[in-house]
C-alpha cells in the first residue's frame, strides 16, 4: 500500500490531491499494467524487463513514445509477405527479389522471413531467398502442404536456378525439412546443399551470431 502511494505521488500532478488525484493514479496504474502485460507477450521479455520497458516509455517525451506506437501501427498496417519469396515487404515483391544485381541462379531456403535478415547481415550470400513459413513437423500435424513448398517448386520449375542452399534450423524439424526438400529438388537436376553447422545442434539460426552463420554458409555441403 505504501509503495502504491509513493508511485502515485510521482505519476500524478503534485497539486492534485483527494479523490480526483486518486482516480488519476488508478487510471495510470491500469494503463501501466496493460503496458507491462503487453510487453510480456514479446519473446524473451519477462515480467521484470516488461516493467522496466513500460517505465522507460512512461519517462519518454510524448512524441518519442508516440513514435514507438506509430511504428507498431505502420509495421502491422503496411507489412506483407513478398509474393515470390515470403520475405517481409511493404510492396508486392520485396527489394531482394527485385534487386537485379543479385544472382537468380541460387536460392537460399529458410524457415522464417526473419532468418533472411540474419543471413543478409553476413553479406556473403548474393542470391535470392525463399522462406517456407515453418518446418515439417509430423508430430504436430504440420505437413508439406502447410508450408510454402509449392511456391518454391514453382520457382525452380520456371528454370534458371542452379543451386538451392537449405538453411533450415539444425533441429529435428529443420533436418526433416531439409531432407524432404532435397529429395524433391534433386530430380530437377538442381544442386542441393545444406549449410554447415557451426550452428549449435538443436539451436535456431535466429540466436546465432553473424560469424557463426557466415561460417555455416561458407562451409555448406552438397546433400
Ligand atoms: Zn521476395
Amino acid at each position: 500500500m505504501k509503495e502504491r502511494e509513493a508511485s502515485s505521488r510521482e505519476l500524478s500532478h503534485p497539486g492534485k490531491k483527494g479523490k480526483a488525484g486518486a482516480q488519476a493514479a488508478e487510471v495510470s496504474g491500469q494503463a501501466l499494467g496493460r503496458m507491462v502485460e503487453a510487453f510480456t507477450r514479446l519473446p524473451g521479455i519477462g515480467k521484470k524487463s516488461a516493467e522496466r520497458l513500460a517505465f522507460a516509455i512512461l519517462g519518454m517525451p510524448p512524441e518519442e513514445a508516440f513514435g514507438i506506437a506509430q511504428a507498431i501501427l505502420d509495421l502491422k498496417n503496411n507489412s506483407r509477405y513478398c509474393t515470390v519469396c515470403n520475405n517481409i515487404t511493404e510492396d508486392e515483391i520485396c527489394g531482394l527479389c527485385r534487386d537485379e544485381k543479385r544472382d537468380p541462379s541460387r536460392i537460399c531456403v529458410v524457415e522464417e522471413p526473419s532468418n533472411i535478415l540474419i543471413l543478409e547481415k553476413t553479406g556473403i550470400f548474393r542470391g535470392r531467398y525463399h522462406a517456407l513459413m515453418g518446418s515439417l513437423s509430423p508430430l504436430d500435424g504440420i505437413g508439406p502442404e502447410d508450408l510454402r513448398i509449392d511456391g518454391l517448386m514453382e520457382r525452380l520449375r520456371a528454370g534458371g536456378v542452379k543451386e538451392v542452399i537449405i538453411a533450415t534450423n539444425p533441429t529435428v524439424k529443420g533436418e526433416t525439412t531439409a531432407l524432404y526438400l532435397s529429395k524433391l529438388i534433386k530430380p530437377l537436376g538442381i544442386s542441393v546443399s545444406r549449410i554447415a553447422y557451426g550452428l549449435p545442434v538443436g539451436g535456431d539460426i535466429e540466436y546465432a551470431d553473424e560469424n557463426t552463420v557466415l561460417r555455416a554458409l561458407e562451409g555448406r555441403r552438397e546433400m
